[in-house]
């Protein structure tokens, strides 16, 4: 089993950059972000557990993230690649990560860090936007619907902000990166496997730069 691993602060552009480069990788896109989230929304126990953290910008304890994330793996095929995104964010959830791909023959490959100015982050959250159709992500300042308050993709008119995205918890969640989740690059770049990508202006841009980095 191959893995890969984004990391980067809360809005530096995780998600987006997954989905450019799925299809151009044999990657399997696993986000635990979106993973809580339709557990929310589908009020299963693990949402119940997950609800309150996401709303004030916390951390989810690492053991219920761990949960989903070796069911997860645990429903796909030995052969199966996966690129990470927003997991691990804490020292105990790699070391978590390691032991289990460790068990199932696997190893980490890369963990692509993506670099963004702080003032652009902060930007990118508050006018990030998503479609309640089909979940494109939308940015009002960089990169807007083409027609204002429609999706490009599906055509839906509910494009909703995050209920995290607000900016009381967005600097709660930067704060939470800083403490919690910077600390990752250290222990990624002293097991050589880090890589630094752009990812400071278009999706476009970070994609080609991640692409032509990726071994
Ligand atoms: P994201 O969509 O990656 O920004 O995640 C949204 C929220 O889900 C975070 O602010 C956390 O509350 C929670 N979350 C997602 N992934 C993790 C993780 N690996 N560890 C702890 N909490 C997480």
């Amino acid at each position: 089993m191959k893995a890969i691993i984004l990391l980067g602060a809360p809005g530096a552009g995780k998600g987006t950059l997954a989905e450019r480069v799925r299809t151009a990788t044999p990657y399997q896109h696993v986000s635990t972000g979106d993973m809580l989230r339709a557990a929310v929304k589908a009020a299963t126990p693990t949402g119940l557990d997950a609800k309150g953290y996401m709303e004030r910008g916390e951390l989810v304890p690492d053991e219920v993230i761990l949960r989903i994330i070796e069911e997860r793996l645990a429903s796909g095929a030995p052969e199966d690649a996966y690129m990470f995104d927003g997991f691990p964010r804490t020292i105990a959830q790699a070391k978590a990560l390691d032991a289990m791909l460790a068990r199932l023959g696997g190893a980490i490959g890369q963990v692509f860090v993506l670099d963004v100015p702080n003032d652009t982050i902060v930007k990118r959250l508050s006018g990030r936007r998503i479609c309640r159709g089909c979940g494109a992500v939308y940015n009002l300042a960089a990169i807007p619907p083409k027609v204002p308050g429609v999706c490009d993709h599906c055509g839906g008119n509910d494009l909703y902000q995050r209920p995290d995205d607000t900016e009381a918890t967005v600097l709660n969640r930067l704060d939470v990166y800083e403490k919690q989740t910077a600390a990752l690059i250290d222990y990624y770049r002293e097991k050589g496997v880090l890589v630094r990508v752009d990812a400071s202006t278009t999706p476009e841009a970070a994609a080609e730069d991640m692409l032509s980095k990726l071994r």
